[in-house]
């Protein structure tokens, strides 16, 4: 059952999404070398709480902590630990906020001091891909137009698409339906229709797809340990353009030239 929101449905989405937003900028704001990915989850966790919202994350099947942090070879779903970040690393944050009634989810993959060429345009590329995702999703299209572009341009990059995970419809649950993949046919999967609210999230491989899932049954890493990226928006679907709930603004005032 995919739900469809009203107008007013959508701006109270878009406010928690915008936290979202305003909670990896915090983020942005710390990551750095010698920093733990566990105390950039605190202050995640107390910056949302201090803004009246819930870290949506934070015991949703069990799962112990308000952020996904996935360094490096880890795709989705890392733990936040005592892992110091060094230089080189890149840092997938994933935040999802629960505030009036509504969830928000987007996230966004850092760099911490100077990353190899090949990894940061492994970054452009997947974030670019989130974008010509987002294209895709108008009333009238397919699921499967945005999996389409997400995938004919990552891999024709030589990147390749995460199967085992995907994104989702999103509103008053984190994850509603429909699945939304980041591969795809064109022309297939369910009618996009105005006002349903869905999460985007390229995961993508520098490697081969192949992903493992570790014993800590949550953090999800790729099977030949080569580099992962991640970039998430929410959005609603409209006629003519996506509406944009989650925002990668306030992450850009704070890393300005870093942005990627
Ligand atoms: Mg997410
Ligand atoms: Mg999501």
């Amino acid at each position: 059952m995919i739900y469809l929101k009203t107008d007013e449905e959508i701006e109270l989405m878009r406010d928690a999404n915008r936290l979202v937003g305003s909670t990896l900028a915090e983020v942005a704001k710390n990551i750095r070398e010698g920093v733990t990915t566990l105390s950039l989850d605190k202050l995640a966790e107390t910056f949302i709480r201090d803004h009246g919202a819930i870290p949506s994350f934070l015991g949703y099947n069990g799962f112990p902590f308000s952020l996904c942090i996935s360094v490096n070879e880890h795709v989705v779903h890392g733990f936040p630990s005592d892992y110091v970040l060094k230089a080189g690393d890149i840092v997938s944050v994933d935040c999802g906020t629960y505030l009036n009634g509504y969830c928000g989810d987007s996230a966004y993959t850092f760099t911490v001091g100077e990353v190899s060429p090949e990894v940061r345009q492994l970054l452009i590329a997947t974030k670019h891909s989130l974008y010509l995702g987002i294209e895709q999703a108008t009333e009238g299209k397919r699921i499967g137009d945005i999996g389409h572009a997400i995938q004919s341009y990552c891999e024709s990059n030589s990147y390749s698409v995460v199967r085992e995970l995907v994104g989702h419809g999103i509103g008053k649950k984190m994850h509603e339906s429909p699945e939304v993949p980041n591969y795809g046919k064109k022309g297939y999967g369910s009618l996009l229709k105005t006002g349903m609210c869905i999460a985007i999230e390229p995961m993508i491989n520098m490697g081969k797809r192949k992903v493992v899932f570790e014993k800590d049954g949550w953090t999800v890493r790729t099977g030949d340990r080569k580099p992962s990226a991640h970039f998430e928006h929410t959005v609603a679907i409209r006629a003519g353009k996506a509406d944009i709930l989650s925002t990668f603004e306030f992450i850009e005032e704070v890393l300005g030239e870093r942005f990627i």
